[in-house]
């Protein structure tokens, strides 16, 4: 038996490469990444790729030498579709890839903390609970706030949503006549979030909203006071502080005041906006971002993470443990005992997730290095930039740009002299992704289509915005005189 095992032991043990092996895979990761990045500023954000088959699905029993893999993981994934990394990318809201937060991911790989539980790894549960405690303050909620490092903004509504829902009490005998408040504009993940939840069939009320599509919180109150009337029972308000199709921010306070008055959980969505509280332009605007009952913020979007990274902040902290702290015999050991005699919680208790990565070090390694003027300087940035493109925008022949941004979305349409505007605005976004150096994407907006610029990515700068800005020219040109 003995034998066997050891001859087992012998293939196993391929799965622990030596050093001198460990040394050069990460010498030629690491070589693959230099020359990822050094090509960058070169590199098309968009390539269009219609001729995939889809990556081979077979493995070998013997492996691959690295350089093999590495090449084939360039060709099949890192030559087309859309480059997040990319100071171009300035459509869908772009996410970062800070590098140091690669370099967090590395170690915390490596050690495999566990961050779930204090028993587990007291330092690894703190980094955790440290990061959520300084997003708190960034929001501006008092030291009784909680929260929890999710994958990102869609799984962090979920438990904010989970938390509202237990809160006031929105069990199935209440869901017929429960209602709630968002605008046209909320993110999709809000009604995948409420569907998760069991919330599917509560009844929605779709807020008008004001020239800017900002939640107009008069006609909100008028609602209100009618489904009241009617015996229902409005529960929830969700407000987003800077919208995915637009920007715009909804007037917190207002929505405050009112969620106050009427007993009703206010939820923010600031996945897109909430870390520009962190620069001067922006904190007016987000002043009574800490009114709000939960919030959402994504790091891996205003604060530059790599994506899978996503934050769920609730004011009143314990009302989170009440909704995901559960308990099992197999767990006896790790359960913190203060938990039960101090309320201090492990991640692992604010979150629906058990077993999950140690996310900690990707957003701890960068704000540690770097400091927070960079990142400030780097949002502010981006406010400027969507201002300066905003006003350059209309400054060219047959342009029309939406409301000034309240954060870093433009909307805006091309307005031809002759010729369908619809067909003209697919055609000048198609050029844009033909020239592929730089991606925005349309949307529609009152039914209306919609060209839309997303400044966030931390490598977008001036340049970036100039050559969309000369493309756009061109381009219109060209229309006019195909179509004149
Ligand atoms: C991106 C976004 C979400 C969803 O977050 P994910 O991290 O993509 O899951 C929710 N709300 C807003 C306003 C967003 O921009």
């Amino acid at each position: 038996m003995r034998e066997r095992i050891q001859k087992l032991e012998q293939s196993a043990r391929r799965l622990d490469p030596g050093e001198e092996e460990r040394d050069a895979l990460l010498s030629a990761a690491s070589d693959y990444a230099r020359e990822f990045l050094r090509g960058l500023p070169g590199k098309k954000t968009y390539v269009r790729d219609d001729s995939r088959r889809g990556l081979d699905s077979r493995f070998d029993e013997a492996g691959l030498p690295i350089d093999s893999v590495l090449a084939e993981y360039r060709r099949e994934v890192d030559t087309t579709g859309i480059l997040p990394a990319s100071g171009g990318q300035m459509g869908y809201i772009p996410g970062g890839g800070l590098f140091p937060s690669a370099l967090g991911d590395f170690l915390a790989d490596i050690s495999n903390r566990y961050s779930g539980v204090s028993f587990a790894s007291p330092g690894a549960a703190e980094m955790e609970s440290a990061l959520v405690r300084w997003m708190c303050g960034v929001a501006g909620y008092p030291e009784s706030a909680a929260g929890d490092l999710a994958s990102g903004g869609s799984l962090a509504t979920l438990s904010a949503l989970v938390t509202a829902r237990d809160h006031h009490g929105i069990t199935h005998r209440v869901i017929p006549d429960a209602c709630i408040y968002l605008t046209a504009q909320a993110h999709h993940c809000v009604d995948g979030a409420l569907h998760v939840a069991g919330l599917g069939a509560v009844r929605r009320r779709v807020v008008p909203m004001d020239a800017a599509y900002r939640m107009d919180t008069i006609a909100l109150q008028g609602m209100l006071e009618a489904d009241l009337q009617q015996g229902l029972k409005p529960w929830l308000v969700v407000a987003s502080a800077g919208t995915t199709d637009t920007g715009a921010v909804d007037p917190v306070d207002a929505v405050a005041d009112i969620c106050a008055r009427f007993g009703l959980w206010f939820h923010l969505d600031a996945a897109y906006g909430g870390f520009f509280r962190l620069c001067d332009e922006a904190r007016e605007r987000l002043s009574a971002m800490g009114r709000a009952d939960s919030i959402v913020m994504d790091p891996h979007k205003g604060l530059g993470l790599p994506y899978g990274c996503g934050a769920v902040l609730v004011r009143d902290g314990p009302l989170l443990a009440r909704s995901f702290t559960y308990y099992a015999d197999y767990m006896q050991d790790a359960i913190s005992r203060e938990r039960v005699t101090t309320g201090h919680y492990s991640p692992a208790d604010l979150s629906p997730e058990l077993t999950r990565p140690f996310r900690g070090p990707r957003m701890w390694f960068p704000l540690k290095l770097f400091g927070l003027a960079p990142f400030r300087a780097a949002l502010s940035e981006k406010i400027w930039l969507a201002r300066y493109f905003h006003r350059e925008i209309a400054r060219i022949e047959g342009f029309v740009a939406g409301p000034a941004p309240d954060l870093s979305i433009v909307t805006f349409r091309y307005c031809p002299a002759r010729g369908n505007e619809e067909e003209a605005n697919h055609q000048l976004l198609q050029a844009v992704h033909d020239d592929g150096r730089v991606f925005i994407t349309s949307t529609r907006i009152n039914g209306r289509f919609t060209l839309r610029l997303a400044v966030l990515n931390f490598r977008t700068h001036l340049e970036q915005i100039d050559y969309l800005l000369e493309l756009l020219r061109e381009a219109s040109r060209n229309l006019q005189s195909t179509n004149g």
